[in-house]
């Protein structure tokens, strides 16, 4: 997509007292080989301040059966009963491998998590452990910190996840750390985030994968 879209939430960033950092989402994917699409009205969609210092990971739960059953959900309902209004990530990763585009902006997706986390994240130091194990209290909200990446998948030890799909994960966390000249180690699961949560379920060496596709390039 071209420079109008990217100078248009720019401007609105700015205008709002936040730093003009925000990527064009879709065509960093794009340029990365990562098969996108565009949701309604997402280059405005979400709130400001958001000021993006890396990526939380996450897997949606929801149904087993389909491509992206959680699109409805996660792009236009929210989660009511727990009083979260959408968006509920930027990115959705459908089990085939196609990521939804869903805001540009800042989305509700961390929740509060812990600042020594995001200290950490900010000096390229990857997190050693679950913040459970690491026994970190939330003291803060991670919405305007971090990208919000929901991976459809179950959580369920049943559900495996496709190759195409953590292929397009990788892709999509090197396409945004390359763009920002992050390390990989900005990319971390929602459990290393806070320790009210155990996602996302996938176990693999998400960070050298990811690290290994920057170095292989898109
Ligand atoms: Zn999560």
């Amino acid at each position: 997509m071209g420079e109008p879209n990217k100078d248009m939430y720019r401007r609105k960033n700015e205008e709002q007292g936040a730093p003009s950092n925000l990527v064009n989402l879709a065509s960093v994917l794009q340029d990365w080989e990562v098969h996108v699409v565009e949701e309604r009205d997402w280059r405005t969609r979400g709130n400001l301040p958001f000021t993006p210092e890396g990526i939380i990971v996450h897997h949606t739960g929801g149904n087993r059966i389909g491509d992206a059953p959680s699109l409805h959900v996660v792009r236009d309902t929210g989660r009511p009963r727990d009083d979260i209004p959408p968006p509920l990530c930027n990115i959705l990763l459908a089990r085939s491998g196609v990521a939804h585009i869903i805001a540009a902006l800042k989305v509700n997706h961390a929740g509060l998590g812990n600042s020594q986390v995001l200290e950490q994240v900010r000096q390229d130091v990857p997190p050693i452990e679950d913040v459970t194990v690491l026994h970190l209290s939330d003291d803060m909200s991670g919405n305007q910190w971090f990208y919000g990446i929901e991976v459809q998948n179950t959580g369920l030890f049943d559900d495996p996840y496709p190759p195409v799909q953590i292929e397009a994960l990788v892709r999509c966390c090197a396409a945004l750390c390359s763009s920002y000249g992050w390390t990989s180690a900005r990319v971390i699961h929602h459990r290393e985030w806070t320790s009210r949560k155990s996602d996302m379920s996938y176990r693999g060496p998400l960070r050298l994968q990811v690290l290994k596709q920057i170095a292989a390039g898109p």
